[in-house]
């Protein structure tokens, strides 16, 4: 059996990348979506178990201590994981796996999957940026500002990237990804079925 593909996509908080993911999982409802732990407070809206598992500090440590996640970083005050279990679960039923996480878990991903597809997902303008962060009304002008100087740190990595995806529409956006997961799938350690098939003696 050929392995899934894992993805990774990263993008300052604004960028649209959940907006991406979510109608990409809806096209390609196969693919595995990695729902992440987090210590953060849900904002409106946010379904427990659907957009994360929000836990407490006491069980984020007890996770950490138990090696159950395959990274984990801070952002803005509040920590971030990726639950294992669930990722290694797909990842064996041959299923492609996506990671919405900010760049610091993306490059600790890396170190363990090289083989997979690291995708940044930018915004088309900074103005249009700050814009899409304070038209969402969950958060006070000091937390935007936060996710601001944030992003500015994020779009320095953008170049360490394997793709950078301008997300000005999300259909483009959504089809963008679509190319790389094909063209990726065409990469030798995507095809062990036919290597081995060709190379039996
Ligand atoms: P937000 O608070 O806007 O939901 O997320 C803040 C940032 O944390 C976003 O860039 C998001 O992609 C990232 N993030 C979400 N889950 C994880 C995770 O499990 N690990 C890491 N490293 N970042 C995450």
């Amino acid at each position: 059996m050929n392995k899934g593909q894992l993805m990774v996509i990263s993008g300052p908080s604004g960028a649209g990348k959940g907006t991406i993911c979510t109608e990409y999982i809806k096209r390609h409802p196969d693919t595995f979506l990695s729902v992440s732990v987090t210590e953060r407070a849900p904002r409106p809206g946010e379904i427990d178990g659907v957009h994360y598992n929000f836990i407490s500090k006491e069980d984020f440590d007890k996770l950490i201590a138990n090696d159950g996640l395959i990274e984990w970083a801070v952002y803005n005050g509040n920590r971030y994981g990726s639950p294992k279990a669930p990722v290694l679960k797909a990842i064996e039923e041959g299923r492609d796996v996506i990671f919405e996480i900010e760049v610091v878990g993306g490059a600790a991903v890396r170190q363990q999957y090289p083989d997979g597809v690291y995708i940044f997902i930018a915004p088309p303008s900074l103005e249009g940026l700050r814009e899409r962060l304070a038209g969402r009304n969950t958060e006070t002008v000091q937390q935007i500002e936060n996710r601001l100087a944030k992003a500015s740190a994020e779009l320095e990595i953008m170049p360490h990237y394997d793709y950078i995806v301008v997300n000005d529409t999300v259909e483009n956006g959504v089809k963008a990804i679509e190319e790389i997961v094909a063209s990726a799938r065409l990469r030798p350690s995507q095809q062990q079925e036919i290597i081995e098939k060709l190379q039996k003696k």
